[in-house]
């Protein structure tokens, strides 16, 4: 998915703009934590690869052989890079369609139940991590809290979609009210992206 360019990884390209996330997540918290957290991940990663064993290889690769400083850095590149494209902008009634949708509807009951567990464990993720949905190698669909920079890939799942739970996420738009963010994210979910990922 993200290939490094001339042995350096680059910022995604984001499909909307620094703005058009508001309400849910606004402009300053966006300027802050895509374009100054992420950053930093992606300027320590590129500044650890060169005369590495890691230089050249895939983020997948490197997130799932690295440990120590490399790995927090390449596993927050890549939590951030998923999260951060898999946005559009907020609109009421956002539900999933397509194969995500029924895999949803099998593995879950419904949306909502879903919804409500991945909510409950985004919130109940204890210090800073990520709340993931990923597909087993069955194609069955599971939700995992993963601490600090970690990503389900390490484990041998599919990640598909996830919410952000270090406090630098929601602080500056929900200041405290973690489970406030997690409720709200569901509006900007863009579906079509969970789905080309879900393949
Ligand atoms: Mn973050």
């Amino acid at each position: 998915m993200i290939q490094p360019v001339n042995g350096k990884f680059e910022m995604p390209a984001l499909p909307y703009g620094m703005a058009d996330l508001a309400p849910v997540l606004s402009q300053e918290s966006m300027l802050f934590h895509f374009g100054k957290h992420l950053q930093t991940y992606l300027n320590n990663l590129n500044a650890a690869l060169p005369g590495s064993a890691f230089e050249g290889k895939s983020i997948e690769e490197i997130v799932k052989t690295s440990e120590g400083g490399l790995f927090n850095n390449a596993g927050q590149f890549l939590n951030h890079a998923m999260y951060f494209l898999q946005f559009k902008t907020p609109s009421t009634n956002n539900v999933p369609a397509g194969e995500i949708a029924r895999a949803i509807t099998r593995d879950f009951g419904t949306f909502e139940i879903f919804q409500n567990e991945f909510q409950t464990k985004g919130a109940g993720l204890f210090g800073s991590g990520w709340v993931w949905l990923s597909a087993n190698d069955n194609g069955k669909l599971v939700i995992t809290q993963e601490g600090n920079a970690q990503n389900p890939i390490t484990k041998g799942l599919k990640p598909l979609l996830t919410f952000d739970v270090w406090e630098h996420a929601y602080y500056i738009d929900y200041r405290n009210r973690r489970p406030d963010y997690l409720k709200a994210m569901w509006s900007i979910v863009n579906w079509d992206e969970v789905n080309n990922r879900f393949g």
